[in-house]
């Protein structure tokens, strides 16, 4: 079957009708042979604020049904997507050129979200705080927020949205999302996939999740609209730059997960072995193209000369070809823009004196599928496109003799997403960690940069944008607080002494 048929088929099974799948302005094409899929109709920024506004009547309603029960939605949200894992999890292979593992593993990452969501619908907790006032009580409670818009990128077309919507829907809210315009076919089916949860749920107003169909135009409706109080964005540093001043300017609040320039530290105690299938991993997999992406890599004198030889085997030998056919490990980058981007950087690493294995495209029949053998850059200092993430697989070595020095080093760039050091050293590993270490949001011992769990809060610093998602306490991003002092006796005693009688 071809793959335009076999994506229409895939999506007929998921709940979208193939009705909805032509006739529009939006081309979308899979990456894995660069055919076109489908062709959707984009919706109009009238449109969108007319969703926006059916979203905000949702949450009035939503808002008062308790967390335990909307939790139940979140269940069924999560069976839904266990009964649709094999067909979501191949779409995105499709839709984005991710590897079966990969894909599947896309999906999975919502199934524990939804997990995780159901047991924190549960506990919302606030606290009880001591007061100076005799008679009194204080505490915090937590309030569903709003509209919570999503705007997400293309390379974690399906996880995204459901990190952010399954907190947001346990915390009280609704949900508008603008998906990557290079992914809206995953997004059309996770919208069929709520809806049948929905439908298997009580008292779920119209409108409470929404997926605006369009491009960066659309997001900006999203960011602009008065009744959105929270937009949770995901997409480059640039992408970055255009919306958190606009939320700022209306006071909206905004979770940014921006790029990564991700970086490993191996030190003279690591054990190479485990260090070069983290490596290879974390700087190969998905094709470079994850935000936790490894990009940069400081290793040790002392065992450079055994590491990098090792590493450039790898690099010479992994199979790169079709996720869809083919074992291969490393699939296609997404479009004809990226492949340029990676050569343009490698052309500047050579410039500033780099040595490149790899990074040339490999022939595989589709003149618009943009397949690469990973490149590995041996550079001699951090300079040039080293300084920039690249949304492809680089990976950029150096030497580093001092500790301190390949800390600075690793710091020493705009983003602070995810980092690792690799060290049977006590000592390095907790300096790694500490307040003088990594600056990044992620910091790992003896495991690489990418694939974070979703128990833990993701997110990262400076130029990543400073937002976090998923687990830990990340929720309360999603909800506003209010503290409420409550006075039980029969006098008014003011705060600070104060004395004010009338
Ligand atoms: P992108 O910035 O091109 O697009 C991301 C999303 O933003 C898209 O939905 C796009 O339509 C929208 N957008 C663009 N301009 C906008 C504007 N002015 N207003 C509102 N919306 C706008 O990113 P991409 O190429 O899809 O994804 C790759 C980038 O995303 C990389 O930089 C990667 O590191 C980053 N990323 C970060 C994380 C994270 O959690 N930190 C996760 C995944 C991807």
């Amino acid at each position: 079957m071809d793959i335009r048929s076999e994506t229409t088929e895939l999506l007929g099974r998921l709940g979208v009708r193939a009705d909805r799948l032509a006739g529009g302005d939006l081309v979308v094409r899979s990456p894995v042979t660069g055919e076109q899929i489908a062709a959707l109709k984009t919706i109009s920024a009238g449109d969108a604020a007319a969703m926006i506004e059916e979203a905000d009547a949702a949450f009035r309603a939503w808002r008062n049904v308790p967390a335990p029960k909307r939790g139940e939605l979140v269940r069924l949200l999560g069976e839904e997507l266990r009964a649709a894992k094999a067909d979501l999890g191949r779409l995105v292979s499709i839709e984005v050129g991710k590897i079966p593992s990969e894909g599947l593993g896309e999906v999975q990452e919502m199934i524990d979200i939804c997990d995780f969501a159901v047991g924190l619908s549960r506990q919302l907790y606030g606290l009880t705080i001591a007061t100076e006032r005799p008679g009194h009580r204080m505490m915090e409670t937590w309030h569903p927020l709003g509209v919570v818009g999503v705007i997400s990128a293309f390379n974690f077309p399906v996880a995204v949205w459901s990190w952010n919507a399954a907190l947001a829907l346990v915390c009280g809210n609704s949900v508008v999302w603008k998906p990557s315009e290079k992914t809206p076919l995953t997004a059309l089916a996770c919208q069929a996939i709520f809806a049948r949860a929905a439908e298997r749920a009580a008292d779920v107003p119209n409108g409470l999740v929404q997926v605006l169909i369009g491009d960066g135009a659309i997001g900006e409706v999203l960011v602009d609209h008065p009744k959105v109080p929270l937009v949770s964005a995901t997409g480059s540093t640039r992408m970055g730059r255009a919306v958190g001043p606009r939320l700022a300017k209306r006071f909206a609040r905004a979770i940014l997960e921006l790029g990564g320039n991700n970086a490993g530290i191996v030190c003279p105690s690591a054990d190479l072995d485990m260090a070069v299938r983290a490596i290879a991993f974390g700087a190969m997999g998905t094709a470079g193209q994850r935000c936790t992406t490894l990009r940069r890599l400081f290793v040790h004198d002392s065992v450079y000369d055994t590491l990098v030889p090792r590493l450039r085997k790898a690099y010479q030998s992994v199979s790169v070809g079709s996720p869809l056919e083919t074992s291969a490990l490393v699939g296609p980058l997404i479009d004809r823009v990226a492949f340029e981007g990676m050569q343009k950087a490698l052309d500047a690493a050579k410039a500033e004196g780099g040595t490149v294995t790899g990074g040339e495209r490999v022939d595989t029949g589709g003149a618009e599928a943009y397949y690469v053998r990973p490149a590995l850059v041996e550079m001699p200092k951090q300079t040039g496109p080293v300084l920039e993430e690249t949304f492809a697989p680089i990976l950029y070595v150096m030497k580093y003799s001092e500790l301190d020095q390949a800390i600075a080093e690793h710091n020493a760039v705009g983003a602070g997403l995810s980092s690792s050091i690799f060290t049977r050293d006590l000592m390095e590993s907790e300096r790694f960690l500490s307040a003088e270490g990594s600056d990044c949001g992620i910091a790992n011992v003896n495991i690489g940069t990418s694939g974070a769990e979703i128990g833990g809060a993701f997110g990262g610093e400076k130029e990543t944008g400073g937002g976090r998602e998923s687990g830990s306490d990340a929720w309360r991003a999603y909800m506003r607080r209010a503290t409420n002092t409550v006075n039980y006796s029969k006098a008014l005693p003011l705060a600070q002494g104060v004395s004010f009688d009338i």
